[in-house]
């Protein structure tokens, strides 16, 4: 049997890994791998669903967004995620890039304030069995209380510094990836590297987050 028409969504979505990641750098290939196989259209509010593969951020209710798929693939890979590591998310959102680093680390340890939007991306995440994957709901700025360290961090709402209890978390050698500069402007995505004691900071590219509230 020939299969003539493959369903439009999986096109879209291997053509936006073709146009917007590989054809602008992204090259690992446990990323495009996983951004291809992510349904974004099931993360995105359904009237919205024609626009989940466009080269843009969408909104997803209470003022947020759903990130654009290049700056999510971009963050991913700057965190250099392996099969046995603990990441820490700051800003579920709709859950996308939860899923993303789900497929390519061991655990997603994912923080969102609001606990609407906590909730809809738990149901989503637990019907596509991203079963590695713990939501909690309240400020990411604290943390995870209760747990130690984590290999990487990425933060998906902007601040103007690194919260002090992030910091805290990241393991020695660990990566954490964030928007870093005016909240309510312009920012960098800032890659940080633990050294022993010291942070190494890389900039990434120019980019607009919605503010890390709280
Ligand atoms: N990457 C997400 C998009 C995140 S948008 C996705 O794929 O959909 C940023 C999110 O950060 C918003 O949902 C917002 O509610 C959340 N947020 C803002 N400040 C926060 C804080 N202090 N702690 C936890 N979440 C926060």
């Amino acid at each position: 049997m020939t299969l003539l028409h493959a369903c439009p969504a999986t096109e879209r979505r291997h053509a936006m890994v073709e146009f917007q990641l590989r054809a602008r750098g992204i090259e690992d290939p446990g990323v495009l791998a996983a951004m291809g196989s992510v349904e974004r259209e099931l993360f995105v509010p359904s009237a919205l669903r024609a626009r989940a593969y466009d080269d843009e951020p969408l909104p997803i209710g209470f003022g947020q967004t759903i990130s654009q798929p290049y700056v999510v693939a971009l963050m991913v890979e700057a965190l250099e995620l392996s099969g046995d590591h603990r990441v820490l998310e700051i800003g579920t959102g709709s859950g996308y890039a939860a899923a993303v680093k789900s497929m390519v680390a061991a655990e997603v340890w994912s923080v969102e304030r609001n606990e609407l939007l906590a909730a809809r991306a738990r149901s989503t995440l637990d019907r596509l069995r991203h079963d590695n994957v713990r939501i909690r709901s309240g400020d990411g700025a604290c943390g995870w209380p209760g747990e130690t360290q984590f290999d990487a961090i990425s933060i998906a709402a902007a601040t103007g510094s690194v919260p002090a209890a992030l910091l805290e978390h990241l393991a020695p050698a660990g990566r954490m990836v964030l928007p870093l500069g005016d909240p309510h402007g312009d920012q960098k995505l800032v890659l940080v590297t633990r050294e022993g004691t010291d942070y190494r900071e890389e900039e990434l590219t120019d980019v607009r987050f919605v503010p890390l509230v709280g």
